[in-house]
């Protein structure tokens, strides 16, 4: 069992009235973590850290930002073992997944390091006589990134790692189902020497989210926010944000199609909706959640899919290597159940796997799903997903837009202008075509449309999102006035 500390004004602490919560191993209910229950007061006084240590961090050069990051990314590898550890005895993911986490962490880290100095605003030309004109991008302020646990290394460094290449201060509310994993991110960048306040770290139980979210989200200081996590929160945030006046980036649920047209490589194809679908047991936003086929493919596509589907280990990611660890908790479980007997109840079959009764859920794929069928359009979160079959490629783009999200998406076709033009005509914020729907780098336009959110992380699109553009003038020679 691990006991934890929150992060405020570079100090370890406990929450004000020494209040904490737990978060209990999903498969044997043991203790994995004991963490600092936040309140208002909290939170609050994170946020005043954060708006202290602000003026001097956002005067800080690039190159002193860039060495600090790269120092974090160092000490985040240090700690992959740390890592495995504690994200499989509080989300029970497993090693390779966690280790993929640290891996990519590290990469949006070290392309963070890269971005401060490409932060560049330009110059307008003036009609004004002797006026210099300059677009000019500035660190915004304090930067509240709220991180979900189901890629927890990736996502918890997304939320703070350009706000901080930016100039900006952070503080970062971990989640409920994390908060060890969560904090080893923030203990790697205390490690690498980031001065007090520049991160801050908070945690809360679940039941004071909403007032210690609003606490922050109200704070002068704070100036940007970023939430990962579900649609329905991602709601709720937009409004407390809407009416603070705080723009927000939000990436939030996806139900991301997989379009295998009917000249597609079949191998390549069941290579990649078995990577899609049940990596991290299809609890990743970007997860395949709709296999769409041509009927003329279909036959030989599903049953090699079913095939290496039904052969993916799956245990206690605690007692070896395995790709299917444990879901996240048991409510995952009995929503999936409940998404198997209403597609069956409706004409489903059954490929491989099926109900679960514990945490540990076999990969399951359902055949002929119609969009009558809940899980047509309900996001999983889990390792069961459908199998719709089509006829031909108009009903294909269809089917794949037929869905309020719009985060990732992929195509396979042998013709690859063909499968292109298809992947132009889907609704989504990200689309690949002859690779997986799960694909991430750090310095690509990560985000989504339609109920899958707004703004973008990554790269150059982060830097707009975390920055402040002004239009600054120098008047260089004597200004003309009518009066
Ligand atoms: P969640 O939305 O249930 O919880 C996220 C956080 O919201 C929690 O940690 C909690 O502290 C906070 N919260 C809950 N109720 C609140 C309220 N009323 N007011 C303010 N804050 C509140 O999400 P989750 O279960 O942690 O993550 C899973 C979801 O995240 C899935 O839908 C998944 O698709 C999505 N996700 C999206 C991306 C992306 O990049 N688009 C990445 C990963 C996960």
């Amino acid at each position: 069992m691990t006991t934890i500390s929150m992060l405020i004004d570079g100090a370890n602490v406990q929450a004000e009235r020494g209040a904490t919560f737990e978060r209990r191993n999903p498969l044997d209910g043991t203790v994995a973590t004991t963490a600092p229950a936040a309140g208002v007061a909290d939170a609050r006084r994170a946020v005043d850290a954060a708006a202290r240590a602000f003026p001097a961090w956002a005067a800080t050069s690039p190159g002193q930002r860039r060495a600090l990051l790269l120092k974090a990314a160092e000490a985040l590898g240090a700690r992959q073992q740390a890592f495995a550890e504690a994200v499989a005895a509080e989300t029970g993911g497993s090693a390779m997944w966690a280790g993929f986490n640290v891996h990519l962490a590290q990469g949006m880290l070290l392309e963070a390091a890269a971005m401060t100095t490409q932060i560049a605003g330009e110059v307008i030309p003036s009609d004004v006589p002797g006026s210099l004109a300059m677009g000019v991008r500035q660190p915004a302020g304090v930067v509240l990134g709220m991180a979900p646990w189901n890629a927890p290394i990736i996502l918890g460094v997304r939320a703070l790692a350009l706000p901080l290449a930016c100039g900006n201060t952070v503080v970062l509310k971990g989640s409920e189902l994390c908060p060890a994993t969560h904090g080893l991110i923030v203990q790697a960048l205390q490690e690498a020497g980031l001065p007090a306040g520049v991160v801050n770290y908070v945690t809360n139980a679940p039941a004071d989210a909403p007032a210690v979210v609003e606490a922050m989200i109200e704070h002068p200081a704070v100036r940007r926010v970023n939430f990962t996590g579900s649609t329905r929160v991602g709601r709720i945030i937009a409004q407390m944000c809407a009416r603070h006046l705080k723009p927000a980036v939000l990436e939030l649920g996806g139900k991301a199609p997989l379009v295998v047209l009917d000249d597609a490589d079949i191998g390549a194809a069941v290579d990649g909706a078995a990577f899609g679908a049940f990596a991290n047991s299809g609890q990743i936003c970007m997860s395949t959640e709709r296999i769409i086929v041509d009927q003329a493919v279909a036959d030989e596509f599903v049953s090699r899919l079913a095939a290496k589907a039904s052969a993916l280990p799956l245990g206690d990611p605690r007692k070896g290597p395995v790709v299917l660890g444990s879901v996240v908790d048991m409510s995952t479980v009995h929503r999936c159940n409940e998404l198997i007997d209403d597609a069956l109840a409706k004409g489903a079959r059954l490929l491989c796997g099926g109900k679960a009764d514990s945490t540990l859920m076999p990969a399951t794929l359902l055949d002929h799903v119609t969009p009558e069928m809940r899980i047509f359009r309900e996001e999983s979160f889990g390792p069961v997903k459908p199998v719709i079959r089509v006829k031909g490629v108009e009903q294909a783009i269809a089917v794949a837009n037929d869905s309020e999200y719009g985060l990732s998406a992929a195509v396979f076709g042998r013709d690859s202008a063909r499968a292109f033009t298809v992947a132009q005509r889907i609704e989504s914020g990200i689309c690949h075509v002859n690779g997986p729907t799960v694909h991430d780098e750090a310095q690509m336009p990560f985000g989504g449309v339609k109920a899958s959110g707004y703004g973008r992380f990554g790269g150059k699109a982060g830097i707009h999102e975390f920055t402040e553009l002004r239009w600054m003038t120098l008047q260089t020679t004597p200004r003309h006035y009518p009066f």
